[in-house]
């Protein structure tokens, strides 16, 4: 078994910081490399998501790395969707029972919180303005380009390709054995916008939610900021397949990007004053799905989150699942005392299909909270759902609580999606359902439903 001791870590965004800590914290040295400046001294670049939903499988790889403590201080708790129809009205959703709640973190502060950790950590090493350009992947050396064009390259036992969707340590690896690479391109886009906080510093839209303006092709989505601010987020067709189906295509000017939030989401716009400025100055940025494998060659190079499964932001897992691959490969590095290769198998078994999983859900995800949601009866279902849950909270857990709020592998919440879905299918077809369901004779008809499909209840 070859001993490792230094790793060469390429990417210090969320994941990449995250794993430095990790292997610092078991006796690794770790250095770090990131493209960007360190981001802080500039606060963050604009055309990713400023900030980001932060659950329980990201809340739980932070904690086991002994940084946990101030996500309080980053962070906003969203206990359930606010759903905002085109009249006006608007219903809440809890997303879980007994006020669990998601957290929306700044991207930047999450980061800034992470390099610090890892900064202070005796074994790790941070490198900014170090672009990873090659890698060979036989010998663990990796080549770097510095700002003013000069390169070098650094030894190690084994390169982490930490460095997001676009990787290029991924890039390097699919010359290698049988990698299998996939890459697909939403036919959506985004673009992030702003509601600032009212003059006296506080939210404008209730600050304890995730705010949904669902208009079945394109939705509006806000996300609340610790700072009494929201970030939105824009996610429209680049192109538009139907003449009545708006695009990023036919807002190209002023008047046209007015107009078309005045019609679609006319309870917001008195909260931005700015949206066309920031509209016409903001990226369009792209959405992306990558499926490849293996996530390693030898005991010399493995990817780690989005670098070896990026995914759509619709269930809002990316981060939490890159996250739960930190924690998982740092307890499999202990349970096979450190032998890399048999961890790194054991990881890419155990994560792979799971990653595939999340990647499924997420899309599905985008049809629930465009479409799905503004339906009165899809709702009614979501409450029978949460009620099933309340009666029976071991037997019957909805599939967004097993995302969300638990550390269940994603593959079994897809597998249970099918179950529950036919389950609630038969639920929501029942005479009278809407008076029904939670009287006593209809908590008996939902139980003997229950136990048809093999639930314990
Ligand atoms: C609109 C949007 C909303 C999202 N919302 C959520 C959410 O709510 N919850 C959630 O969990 N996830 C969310 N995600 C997903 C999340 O952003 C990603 O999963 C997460 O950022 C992945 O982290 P990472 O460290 O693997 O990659 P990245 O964050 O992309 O970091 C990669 C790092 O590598 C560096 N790098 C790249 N190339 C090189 C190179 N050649 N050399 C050196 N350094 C390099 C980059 O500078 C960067 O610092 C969202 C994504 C988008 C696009």
């Amino acid at each position: 078994m070859r001993t490792h001791r230094i790793i060469t870590i390429v990417g210090g965004g969320l994941v990449g910081s995250l794993c430095a800590i990790m292997l610092g914290n078991r006796g690794y040295t770790v250095h770090v490399f990131d493209r960007r400046r360190d981001v802080r001294t500039y606060g963050g670049e604009r055309g990713r998501s400023i900030n980001l939903a932060l659950s329980h499988r990201g809340v739980r790889a932070l904690q086991e790395a002994g940084i946990s403590a101030q996500i309080d201080t980053i962070g906003v708790p969203m206990r359930g969707r606010m759903i905002h129809y085109t009249d006006g009205s608007m219903v809440f959703q809890p997303y879980g029972k007994d006020g669990e709640a998601i957290y929306s973190v700044s991207r930047a502060a999450l980061n800034q919180l992470l390099l610090n950790a890892a900064e202070q950590h005796p074994h790790v090493h941070l490198h900014f303005e170090e672009c990873c350009c090659d890698v060979d992947v036989a010998t663990a050396r990796a080549l770097f380009t510095r700002a003013d064009g000069s390169t070098h390259s650094v030894s190690a036992d084994c390169v982490i390709g930490a460095d997001g969707a676009y990787s290029v340590v991924r890039g390097v690896m699919q010359k290698y054995g049988r990698f299998n690479y996939e890459q697909h391109y939403l036919e959506h886009g985004y673009k992030e916008l702003t509601i600032p906080s009212s003059p006296n510093g506080t939210w404008v839209l209730e600050p304890n939610a995730l705010h949904i303006w669902p208009r079945g092709r394109y939705m509006f989505i806000a996300l609340p900021n610790v700072d009494g601010s929201f970030t939105c987020t824009l996610f429209l067709p680049f192109e538009s397949t139907r003449d009545d189906e708006p695009s990023f295509e036919d807002l190209h000017s002023a008047e046209s990007i007015h107009n078309f939030f005045c019609q679609a989401f006319p309870d917001v716009v008195q909260y931005m004053p700015h949206f066309v400025e920031e509209f016409i100055a903001h990226p369009t940025s792209t959405l992306i799905t990558i499926r490849c494998t293996p996530w390693f060659y030898q005991d010399r190079v493995m990817l780690i989150g989005d670098a070896a499964h990026a995914i759509v932001p619709f269930y809002g897992q990316g981060m939490n699942a890159g996250f739960e691959d930190c924690r998982i490969f740092s307890e499999l590095l202990a349970q096979y005392h450190d032998n890399w290769l048999q961890a790194l198998r054991e990881y890419h078994t155990q994560r792979k299909p799971n990653a595939d999983a999340i990647a499924h859900l997420a899309m599905q995800n985008f049809v629930e909270m465009s479409e799905r949601v503004a339906d009165p009866m899809f709702l009614l279902r979501k409450r029978i759902e949460q009620h099933c849950h309340t009666l029976y909270p071991h037997a019957f857990i909805p599939v967004y609580s097993m995302v969300t709020f638990s550390h269940i592998p994603y593959v079994e919440a897809l597998q249970e999606m099918e179950r529950q879905e036919a389950v609630l299918n038969r639920i929501m077809c029942l005479e009278r359902i809407k008076e029904r369901w939670n009287t006593p004779e209809g908590e008996e008809t939902i139980r003997s439903i229950l136990r048809d499909a093999g639930y314990a209840v």
